[in-house]
């Protein structure tokens, strides 16, 4: 788990977060909102672990310092590195799609009286928290609006608007932003040590997510993913309906990660693009697919491509929404086969 200062990008947050340590203006309810995979979990560890460092308390009450780094060899470090300091609480959840009242008020609203057991704070880290349904956001507010002078409450969220007014006008928001592309690539490459060419797929597939670009990097489920993504793409403009409607159901394997599909195809035909405006191979990143990539471009128009990336969000909404899976992607490889075949060659 890395320290503040190994999180890459994300400065105005870290920033943030050192500012309140430095000047010992810590609110006690956060929301962290990020979409998935970008890193909420590790900067809530990193705050939480500064906090309850051992060597920080000491040094405080020495010299009346604030460190804004934990040290990462006391205790207290250690067992927040290993998710078991007795102060550092992660909410759980049994039912997936949702934190109910009863959750909150045992993990957190029964407990938060209860003095820490050895650390300056009590922190509670709700990762999913847009899952708190209303009756148990309710339950959480009179613990955010009147907490006690060491109870710090850290919802982490895909999605703020999933909470209701009351929580949001107590809590402090913060957003996780992209991190640079350069800043990926780095890292996959000097310390995960994937292959340049991987990387660099890898970096435009994760739009600036972290934990995406891992995922692509090390995941042999990814790389599956990506190679069939692939060999349905290479085809698809002379692919016939019955080819199409196969490859579908071999999608099915994939369901869970069927929106990393999508962004697949986005790249690709992000692709196609730069190669109609004249890029050159170098500026795609299927470069081994450049022949396909180039055919495509002169065969789909402008026009058409914005149609496909239209219906490629189009259909990544009805997915969201459970319209049917199958039916789904059948209508959207054969729009792209068709947007291939209309003859717009402008
Ligand atoms: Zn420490």
């Amino acid at each position: 788990m890395p320290d503040l200062k190994d999180i890459l990008g994300n400065e105005v947050l870290k920033d943030h977060f050192r500012t309140a340590l430095q000047q010992n203006k810590v609110s006690h309810a956060y929301i962290i909102e990020g979409e998935r995979g970008s890193g909420k979990k590790m900067i809530a560890a990193a705050f939480a672990k500064i906090l309850q460092c051992e060597t920080r308390q000491a040094q405080r009450e020495k010299e009346g310092t604030d460190l804004t780094e934990a040290c990462g060899t006391c205790a207290s470090c250690i067992q927040v590195e290993h998710k078991n300091h007795p102060d550092v609480i992660w909410v759980t959840h049994e039912k997936p799609g949702v934190i109910s009242v009863g959750e909150v008020r045992e993990q957190i609203v029964g407990t938060m009286d209860v003095m820490p057991y050895k650390g300056p704070y009590k922190i509670y880290i709700v990762d999913e928290a847009e899952k708190m349904n209303p009756a148990a956001q309710n339950a959480i507010l009179k613990t955010i609006e009147e907490p006690p002078s060491y109870g710090i409450i850290l919802l982490l969220t895909t999605n703020r608007g999933a909470f209701l007014p009351t929580i949001l006008s107590r809590c402090i928001l913060l957003s996780m932003k992209p991190v640079p592309d350069g800043a990926i690539r780095d890292y996959l490459v000097n310390h995960l040590h994937v292959p340049d060419q991987t990387a660099q797929f890898c970096v435009g597939f994760s739009m600036g997510n972290m934990g995406k670009a891992v995922n692509a990097a090390l995941s042999e489920e990814f790389l599956e993913l990506r190679q069939f993504s692939v060999s349905v793409l290479q085809y698809i403009h002379e692919a016939e309906p019955s080819t199409l409607a196969e490859q579908v159901k071999n999608l099915k394997k994939w369901k869970e990660s069927v929106g990393d599909f999508l962004d697949i195809l986005l790249m690709w035909f992000r692709d196609v693009l730069v190669m109609k405006l004249a890029g050159g191979e170098n500026e795609i990143i299927f470069k081994e697919e450049y022949l396909y990539i180039k055919k495509q471009s002169q065969k789909l128009s402008f026009e058409s491509l914005n149609a496909v990336f239209l219906e490629i969000e189009h259909t990544r909404a009805r997915l969201r929404a459970n319209v049917n899976y199958d039916a789904s992607l059948e209508v959207l490889l054969m729009f792209i086969r068709d947007k291939c075949n209309d003859g717009g060659n402008t």
